[in-house]
């Protein structure tokens, strides 16, 4: 069987009766070298266990199950659990699980299926709902060892910019602090059936073993974080007066200040580290 084979693919779909669902971000890779490629290189060892998310019709779960050991693969659509019965039934290390991966409970999936083994995200993601599915994958504290996904292209351009640059935001100093980011290759979007408007990139994060920078309240982190953007053209000063309701403004002045940093600077500019800084005043004046 060949998943890649656009016309195979269209007899399958239709021999289980089901069409491509647009809710659920439904864009299947019909280039064999893309799926094989981002398996290869998700940066796991044949040994590891590998979490996918949304399998589609199983065109990536099968180089995944040929290359390392273990494979759970989490899927949301109802109609897909079939074909995907039929696609991977030569291999008897995957598991696949209905449900949609917002409401699993990774804890309890990681206890039940990959005791003892070092994880790997690897998945081409439903793009409707990317960076909740990374943010849930990073703050939910599950023993990760790499996140290797395909995302909007834009997307993966934002996770690897630079503090200051335009493509800068919530989503890259949020992700700065769990993992480095390296963005591996484009994927035009003629490689996907039905082709998605706009091009992909296939980013891998390593998590850190240890965090780049040391904060008292990772809730006042991200409070932070999500206020300093919420505002992108004012001021860092004026950001997080609309954002932080109970500081004061002169709280906030002092706060920037006993931080190292001047009141007039745009969030944009900031580092995690100079966020954690703030962060850790701003914490310090509510104990
Ligand atoms: N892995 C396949 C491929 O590369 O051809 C399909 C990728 S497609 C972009 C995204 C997949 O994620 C679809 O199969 C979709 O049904 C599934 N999906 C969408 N939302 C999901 C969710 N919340 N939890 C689990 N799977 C989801």
């Amino acid at each position: 069987m060949n998943l890649t084979d656009i016309g195979y693919v269209k007899r399958l779909m239709a021999s289980h009766g089901i069409t491509f669902q647009k809710k659920f971000g439904q864009n299947f890779l019909i280039n064999p070298t893309v799926p094989q490629r981002i398996a290869e290189e998700c940066g796991a060892a044949p040994e590891d266990a590998i979490l996918e998310i949304g399998p589609g019709i199983g065109t990536m779960t099968q180089y995944l199950c040929e290359m390392y050991a273990k494979v759970v693969a989490v899927e949301i659509d109802h109609a897909l659990i079939g074909v995907l019965k039929e696609t991977l039934a030569d291999y008897d290390n995957v598991t696949v699980i209905e449900g949609d991966i917002m409401k699993t409970d990774l804890q309890a999936l990681f206890a039940e299926h990959f005791a003892g083994m070092r994880v790997t995200v690897c998945a081409n993601l439903p793009y409707y709902i990317t960076t909740p599915i990374l943010m849930l994958l990073l703050e939910s504290g599950i023993p990760l060892d790499n996140i290797t996904v395909m995302i909007q292209k834009e997307v993966a351009d934002r996770l690897s910019a630079a503090p200051g640059s335009a493509e800068y935001g919530a989503v890259t100093a949020s992700v700065s602090y769990y993992a480095s980011v390296e963005r591996l290759f484009v994927v035009s979007a003629g490689n996907f059936l039905p082709a998605p408007k706009v091009d992909s990139a296939v980013v891998r994060m390593t998590l850190y073993k240890e965090k780049p920078v040391n904060v008292k309240s990772e809730r006042m982190l991200f409070r932070v974080i999500r206020s300093a953007f919420g505002q992108r053209r004012k001021t860092l000063l004026n950001a997080l007066s609309a954002g932080m309701g109970d500081f004061t403004k002169s709280e906030l002045t002092d706060a920037i200040r006993a931080a190292g940093l001047n009141e007039g600077i745009r969030g944009e500019k900031l580092s995690v580290a100079q966020f954690a800084a703030l962060a850790d005043v701003l914490t310090d004046k509510r104990e």
